[in-house]
């Protein structure tokens, strides 16, 4: 249904309060702890109109059915995505709808609506597989069914039938819904970037209004994708601003230079100690002259509760940040930093180190830019 390029609060929300489903192409799939209140919804509602367990059943397992069509159209967006060179972290099943994590979009007009449509097209072609067999191999007589509930006949009809509803609601252009990002690519043809993304935006934004009150009279769930809609349009005009005014300068023009070094043998109480006279994120460890790692604020509370004052920094520095080169975009560093979860990166070239970039100073760069303009 939706699928946000990046997304740090959907990050969180995921790796916490969700179920792992399996990593199938490299793609971790989950399933959000709030499907089970859809699941009691279900149930709820079903038991209200007073139908028996075993129609009861039938509902649930409808609504199951229905979510493997929605992981099947995330997998058409994603797969689409990776086959243009993007990358694709996870996918996360929640009550109203699938959610993709594309951390990395191939941003060509033409190759980002073809992933926005890849999505809705398999909904399309499970309808049409439906179709098939519901009039060749199975033929059902429509006119005789009552479509009140879900039953054994009109399972495979019904499923049909929200196939088609999911295509119709996601062409709907209310960005960042698929139908909103074929219209943005759409744009993106006659004019920038990034004011196709504003139009869109606006657009998107009236469109989730509109879903907002229609919702409060017809289905609740409308009033929770209006306010998807309406904070997913702005996160990613945000995003798109900050790309747009990073855009060309590089890590070498915002490095810094300037950082405190220690050695492996230091202790952490000699870390602890300069730190409250200093204002910044971590130390640089270095070994006669060569560099060997950081010592995030994060590494030393950890070391300190581990090995307390004592203890050696090459115990609790840290090997893994993953390097950054001079040359490289700000904006790309600034999204290789915050998937990896690390607010300070060493600068290295050819293994040779050349500094630090932190989050803070990119995002000081941004508002002198911004100003600037
Ligand atoms: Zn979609």
């Amino acid at each position: 249904m939706f699928y946000l390029t990046f997304k740090k609060n959907i990050e969180k929300m995921k790796s916490k309060y969700s179920l792992n489903l399996g990593k199938p192409f490299g793609i971790k799939v989950s399933i959000h702890w709030t499907f089970l209140l859809l699941i009691a919804w279900i149930v709820f509602i079903t038991m209200r109109q007073g139908l028996e367990t075993a129609q009861i059943l039938m509902h649930v397992l409808f609504v199951l059915a229905l979510f493997v069509c929605v992981l099947l159209h995330e997998f058409g967006h994603s797969l689409v995505a990776i086959k243009f060179g993007g990358e694709v972290h996870s996918i996360i099943l929640l009550p109203i709808g699938g959610m993709a994590n594309i951390t990395k979009m191939p941003e060509k007009p033409k190759e980002e609506f073809l992933v926005s449509l890849a999505g809705p097209l398999v909904n399309i072609v499970i309808a049409a597989i439906l179709g098939l067999y519901l009039y060749y191999i199975h033929p059902v007589s429509f006119g005789d069914m009552d479509f009140s509930y879900i039953t054994r006949d009109n399972f495979l009809p019904m499923l049909l039938a929200a196939n088609i509803f999911i295509v119709v609601f996601n062409l709907i252009p209310a960005f960042p819904m698929d139908g909103g990002r074929l219209f943005r690519s759409a744009l993106s043809v006659w004019m920038s970037r990034m004011e196709a993304t504003r139009i869109a935006k606006n657009i998107g934004q009236i469109f989730a209004v509109l879903f907002i009150i229609a919702g409060l009279y017809i289905n609740p769930f409308l009033v929770i994708i209006g306010f998807f809609i309406l904070l997913g349009a702005k996160g990613e005009y945000e995003i798109m601003k900050y790309q747009n005014i990073l855009e060309d300068h590089k890590v070498q023009d915002i490095i810094i230079t300037d950082y405190d070094e220690l050695e492996p043998e230091d202790t952490l109480g000699e870390a602890a100690k300069r730190l409250q006279h200093i204002s910044n994120r971590g130390f640089v460890i270095k070994s006669g002259g060569e560099y060997k790692g950081l010592l995030t604020q994060k590494d030393l509370i950890t070391g300190l509760e581990t090995y307390g004052k004592e203890g050696k920094i090459e115990d609790s520095m840290n090997k893994k940040i993953e390097s950054v080169t001079p040359d490289m975009d700000i904006f790309e560093a600034f999204k290789h930093m915050r998937k990896n979860k690390y607010d300070i990166a060493p600068v290295l070239k050819d293994d040779a180190f050349k500094g630090i970039l932190d989050i803070d100073n990119i995002n000081e760069f941004f508002m002198i830019r911004k100003a600037l303009q």
